[in-house]
């Protein structure tokens, strides 16, 4: 099967793997059931992937537990781990066609994107956590006169992974890289939606040299494969990424269980605030960029233009003259900017929202409605004139729908921006240094982007504030999410100091 593209043709990748990968082979399920997984351009089935369970999650955690207990891993030196990781990140990068393809046709994803962007941004997460791992130090501690104490960090034990379908390579890179890094076995359950990267991914770590079982992957649906890892009894860890609604869920699950530690990675509503004095072109790019990026099924999309109301008018026709631009088709096309959604269900509910929006009396200034025959095609939508209360305005659509409204002062921009029960990023677009500085001290979200957005790097955390959740993903901080400290004490015996 090919794609065309402006005459040449993209080869659809075979799909290679469709069972669990668990303790270093590939194998069905306990039940032998199987789940479809569909391409969003075609709405046709690409493959039938294994159905992982609550039996095949207790296969999965009894071989990370047995390779964290008493395997390798993590008892190499680390530099071997980061030496192992390096190689791991090599085999991505000769492969990555054949992976952005994958998740072109299981998620939607621009083609081009996955191949310059979004695969070379999990190899570099990885070959960061790579260099990582050398770098974890404790301290010494001067206690009293009678005691003195260093600290260790040590792998936290048996991490459970979850992730969600909307960058299916970048969120198991996000997680996975840290906790090798750290030292950590795990298993890792991807979005039902996105399954085949992940499961190519692991075929990769073996081939790489990670050992058996520190490494899993159990695709499967969340209630039934995701719940048996959150209410684990014999998992350290649950590093989840996904929607509140489910974060919340995870968290019970972890109390009512084993206490195991938590860490969310939950949604937003972003406010991209645009003040007067900024340059129209590059504050129309921001916020289309961050509103329809990934077709909006991003976590951290602009989804609230807050406008000046001096240059409000004028941003708006820019924005209206701009989103021609984000060409919709398909995405292994280059000329394309703008894919299908994910899956039927967000379709439909981006469309219930657009509804919605018309409804309670926003004005549909773009877009709007669906694309062609085929596939779970949406149109770059904004509204203007959206008020707060609007539910448009309020609730995190994960779509390519951006809501437009205007403000006069600085502090009313602050407020408004706060009113959310989110808080994972923001954006600044002015060329004031002073308003740039007072705003982005005073917005509570776990990330500000000052003239530029959606701006990411393995260095730099990101995470949420709020009910956008807690813990940070990317930077030192993510390492800290898989480690545990150990203090250890010593007597001083009659010394001086
Ligand atoms: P989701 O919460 O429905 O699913 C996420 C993952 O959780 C999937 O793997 C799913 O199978 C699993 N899951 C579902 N029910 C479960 C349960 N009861 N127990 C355990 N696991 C369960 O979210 P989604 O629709 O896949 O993703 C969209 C959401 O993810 C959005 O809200 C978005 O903002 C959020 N997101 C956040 C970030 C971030 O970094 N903060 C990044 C990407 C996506």
């Amino acid at each position: 099967m090919a794609a065309e593209s402006n005459g040449k043709s993209t080869k659809i990748p075979e799909i290679k793997f469709t069972k669990l990968f668990i303790n270093g082979n590939f194998v069905d399920s306990v039940s032998g059931k199987t789940f479809e997984t569909i391409d969003p351009r075609t709405e046709q089935v690409i493959a039938r992937i294994a159905e992982g369970d609550k039996e095949d999650i207790d296969i999965a955690v009894k071989a990370a537990r047995a390779a964290f207990d008493h395997g390798p891993w993590p008892r190499l030196p680390a530099c071997e781990r980061g030496r192992i990781m390096m190689k791991f990140a090599d085999l991505i990068e000769e492969n990555v066609e054949e992976l952005a393809a994958l998740d072109t046709i299981d998620a939607g994803k621009l083609f081009a994107f996955g191949k310059a962007l979004e695969i070379p941004s999990a190899v570099s997460t990885l070959r960061y956590y790579a260099g990582a791992a050398d770098k974890v130090h404790g301290n010494t501690l001067k206690m009293s006169r009678e005691f003195q104490a260093y600290t260790l960090r040590e792998p936290i034990g048996v991490a459970g992974i979850i992730i969600p379908w909307n960058f299916p390579s970048i969120m198991f890179f996000y997680k996975v890289s840290p906790a090798l890094a750290a030292g950590c076995t795990m298993i890792v359950k991807p979005a039902e939606q996105t399954p085949l990267s992940a499961l190519y991914f692991a075929h990769l770590a073996k081939l790489a040299g990670i050992p058996d079982g520190v490494l899993n992957v159990v695709t499967g649906f969340g209630p039934t494969a995701g719940a048996a890892i959150s209410s684990h009894m014999d998992i350290d860890k649950v590093d989840f990424t996904g929607s509140t609604e489910v974060g919340r869920l995870v968290m019970q699950a972890a109390a009512l269980s084993n206490l195991k530690s938590v860490s969310l990675e939950l949604g937003g509503k972003s406010p991209l605030l645009i003040f007067d004095d900024a340059d129209v072109d590059t504050a129309a790019d921001l916020a289309l960029f961050g509103g329809f990026y990934n077709k909006g099924e991003i976590c951290v999309a602009s989804s609230r233009i807050f406008v000046q109301e001096g240059i409000h008018d004028k941003i708006v026709e820019k924005l209206s003259e701009k989103a021609k631009n984000w060409v919709i088709g398909d995405p292994f096309d280059p000329s394309t900017r703008h894919g299908p959604q994910v899956d039927q269900n967000q379709f439909k509910k981006i469309l219930g929202y657009i509804e919605h929006g018309k409804r309670e009396g926003a004005h549909l200034l773009t877009g709007g409605k669906t694309h062609g025959e085929k596939g779970y095609y949406i149109e770059p939508t904004i509204f203007t004139n959206v008020e707060d209360h609007m539910m448009i305005a309020k609730d995190e659509i994960f779509g390519p729908v951006l809501s437009v409204m205007k403000f006069s002062t600085i502090e009313e921009a602050i407020t408004r921006a706060n009113a959310t029960r989110y808080g994972l990023a923001a954006g600044i677009v002015t060329k004031d240094l002073n308003v740039a500085n007072t705003v982005s001290r005073s917005i509570r979200a776990g990330v500000i982007w000052i003239n530029c957005y959606t701006a990411f790097s393995p260095d730099c955390p990101y995470g949420g504030y709020k009910m956008s959740g807690f813990g940070r993903e990317l930077g030192m901080e993510a390492m800290d999410k898989y480690l545990q400290v150990k203090a250890v004490v010593t007597p001083l015996v009659n010394s001086p100091w």
